[in-house]
């Protein structure tokens, strides 16, 4: 899938093409990632008064204390997801704005996004409607259970925090598939990648990061 021309909004391509060139020099290299962010519109997945700041390399609020991811986080969880490997299906846990869930999109053939706060889930939804992205399908619920009638997934991104990594987004792992996640109390949380080997779990430890925390339930 990809955006077209609706893409080009009320920033410049100037102010999106500053972004990229930061991304690159924070190391981020994998160039279908990069077009892809390019050719998102950040500012549509936030408040009116904010998109002044979209193409800034900083997470903002989007309403229920929760953020938009930092793009450099972004672009650094999807391309450890990508890494020499092509994911056709993923899960995403934590929907929020839909910013994150709309890069997907665009790099594989189907998303499944679990939010689950109401409010966000239907904003998220009318975006991507929005954005002619109609390869996902979202859910209402809690993240923690995954979304087994459609597992299992070749890869799952999480874009919350758990204190411990939730055993049944393990169980619906692809074999070779990878699970990208925040995982730590907040003040000390580690950015991992666990690659699923059969009955294996490889783990990796990529960054040291700061996500709001994964909430049990669904409101
Ligand atoms: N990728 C999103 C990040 C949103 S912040 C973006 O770029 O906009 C993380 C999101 O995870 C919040 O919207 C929060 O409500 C959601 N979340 C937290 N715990 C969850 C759970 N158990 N299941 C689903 N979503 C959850």
């Amino acid at each position: 899938m990809s955006i077209g021309r609706q893409g080009i909004g009320m920033t410049s391509q100037r102010t999106r093409d500053r972004l990229i060139e930061r991304l690159r020099t924070e190391g981020i290299q994998d160039e279908r990632i990069l077009a892809v962010i390019r050719a998102t519109p950040r500012h549509l997945f936030m408040d009116e008064a904010l998109s002044s700041r979209a193409y800034e390399d900083t997470a903002l609020p989007i309403g229920h204390g929760q953020t938009i991811s930092q793009p450099y986080i972004v672009a650094r969880m999807t391309e450890a997801l990508f890494l020499e490997y092509t994911p056709k299906r993923i899960l995403e846990i934590g929907t929020g704005s839909g910013y994150q869930t709309a890069i997907l999109a665009q790099l594989c053939r189907e998303v499944f996004s679990i939010e689950r706060i109401d409010g966000l889930l239907q904003q998220a939804r009318e975006r991507l409607r929005q954005l002619e992205l109609t390869n996902v399908l979202f859910q209402h619920g809690d993240g923690y259970l995954g979304w087994p009638e459609h597992a299992p997934y070749d890869g799952i991104m999480v874009t919350a925090a758990p204190v411990d990594i939730p055993a049944r987004l393990l169980e619906q792992l692809n074999d070779g598939g990878k699970l990208v996640l925040p995982k730590g109390a907040a003040g000390n949380q580690q950015l991992l990648v666990i690659t699923r080997q059969g009955e294996e779990f490889k783990e990796q430890l990529l960054d040291y990061v700061s996500f709001v925390p994964l909430l049990e339930g669904k409101i």
